[in-house]
């Protein structure tokens, strides 16, 4: 028999039907037999009435979590047994046969709550049976949802999605690489990226002039407690744009996101505010600041911009580096001071920030689109010709080969979403997350390798003595 789903039974009253899913609950009364069977799209009440002795049989087998096939009769509940508050809390299935479809061990753990009380080295080696809960199911729906509203968006704009590589080149731009070892090419690396940012500039030399892309990005970070190393960013780049084009369509996508997906959440200020670097270290002490003007709310959503960062700081070697992106452009009225190399350290990037409840969601700027002004920032950074020519002669030669003016932006999507959902932390809404420690107790990874792999590789391993 077609098999229906849970949540289409409503419109099944009076006919016999076939579900197909798990058993959620199993309460035994002996005569009777009830259950909870869930599938993808909800849950619904069934008995085994006492003449029913397959089904009574088979029934008084289930164990949660067994998968099941249950054929039955969609009956209406009678006035006092109606659950308003529940889906299809206002029928009953009345059950005729169950098949088995597989057995299941006995879960790890409860599903049917939250469950914030279980370790999170047992939630993530038992995965698949942890996103089984509603609270994580509709985490990663909700996820689901909010990256096709991005993508509806952008493309309704005129921007195409592109796929650019992961295995790529290691650069210097920030944090550490992960690389992968090249075995055609014994001794040589490919570097997993950090983010697209060359590649989105590339692909403004070669005219699509408005690129966006969902896509995952590396880095080896240090331990810290809400990392992952790897994670998503909604990036986008756009040619012949100002500042003021790249904050506006930015601003506008979160706004409809928000009011189109969580319509329950409030905005605390429209538009935006905007506030300096100066300013917000001067008045909250961090460049991320928490403007909301109640904590305890929720559903409040205190979104701001912060602007107008100083391009480079001082190194602890006492030389220049990036604040944020060496591919920044300085705001046109510094831009003689970088070609002078003048007063650098009041060069002011064009660079902008999109912050949400304290946490930066979002960061982008307008680029250097000449090869000369990129030159100066790895010159002031002290970065020797060679090492100019040897890490980035591909892209001062495409900033040489036509390229329009051209800036963007990337949005961390897991802290977007982790903040939408009002969870503490990213691997809430990230279906196979890693520990904090960067570990995957389930896969079991990082592992060992066989011998052969390495051999193949041309890599020996020497561990660090303890
Ligand atoms: N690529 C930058 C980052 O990952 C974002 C941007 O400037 O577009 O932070």
């Amino acid at each position: 028999m077609e098999r229906i789903y849970i949540k289409d039974l409503k419109d099944r009253i009076g006919q016999e039907i076939t579900i197909k899913g798990w058993v959620d609950v199993r309460r035994d009364q002996g005569k009777l037999i009830f259950f909870d069977f869930r599938d993808a799209s909800g849950k619904v009440q069934g008995v085994v009435l006492p003449n029913a002795s397959q089904a009574h049989e088979v029934g008084s087998k289930l164990r949660p979590e067994w998968v099941v096939e249950v054929q039955g009769k969609v009956n209406k509940r009678p006035e006092r047994a109606i659950q308003k508050d529940k889906q299809n809390g206002d029928i009953e299935l009345e059950i005729f046969a169950i098949s088995i479809l597989n057995e299941a061990e006995t879960p790890p753990f409860d599903i049917s709550n939250e469950g914030r009380e279980i370790g999170e080295e047992t939630r993530l080696r038992y995965r698949y049976v942890d996103l089984r809960r509603d609270r994580m199911q509709k985490n990663i729906r909700n996820r689901h949802k909010i990256t096709q509203f991005v993508r509806n968006f952008y493309t309704n704009e005129g921007f195409v999605e592109i796929e650019t590589p992961y295995m790529t080149k290691s650069t210097p731009e920030g944090s550490r690489d992960y690389i992968v070892p090249s075995r055609v090419d014994k001794g040589k690396f490919y570097a997993l990226p950090q983010s697209p940012q060359q590649y989105k500039q590339l692909l403004m030399t070669a005219g699509f002039e408005k690129y966006f892309q969902i896509v995952r990005c590396f880095r080896d970070e240090d331990t810290r407690g809400d990392r992952q190393p790897e994670f998503t960013q909604i990036d986008m780049e756009s040619s012949f744009v100002a500042q003021e084009d790249i904050m506006a369509i930015n601003e506008k996508l979160i706004v409809n996101l928000v009011k189109t997906l969580y319509p329950e959440k409030e905005i605390q200020e429209l538009p935006f505010p905007r506030l300096s670097y100066k300013e917000a270290m001067e008045k909250y002490g961090n460049d991320k600041p928490d403007i909301r003007k109640d904590k305890n709310n929720l559903n409040l959503l205190a979104f701001c911009w912060v602007i107008d960062f100083p391009f480079f700081e001082k190194t602890d070697e006492g030389g220049w580096t990036f604040t944020h992106n060496p591919f920044s452009a300085p705001k046109p009225e510094y831009m003689n001071n970088l070609m002078d190399r003048k007063d650098i350290g009041d060069i002011v990037a064009d660079q902008y920030d999109m912050v949400l409840n304290g946490y930066e969601i979002g960061g982008g700027g307008i680029r250097n689109h000449t090869a000369e002004a990129l030159k100066k920032v790895f010159e002031i950074m002290g970065y020797t010709p060679e090492r100019i020519e040897k890490n980035f002669s591909y892209m001062l030669k495409a900033l040489s080969s036509g390229t329009p003016p051209h800036g963007g932006l990337a949005f961390g999507l897991d802290r977007l979403i982790m903040l939408l959902q009002n969870e503490p932390n990213i691997r809430e809404i990230i279906a196979f997350a890693k520990t904090g420690e960067g570990r995957d107790p389930m896969m079991d990874s990082p592992s060992e390798v066989q011998p052969e792999q390495l051999l193949e590789l041309g890599i020996k391993i020497e561990l660090p003595k303890k």
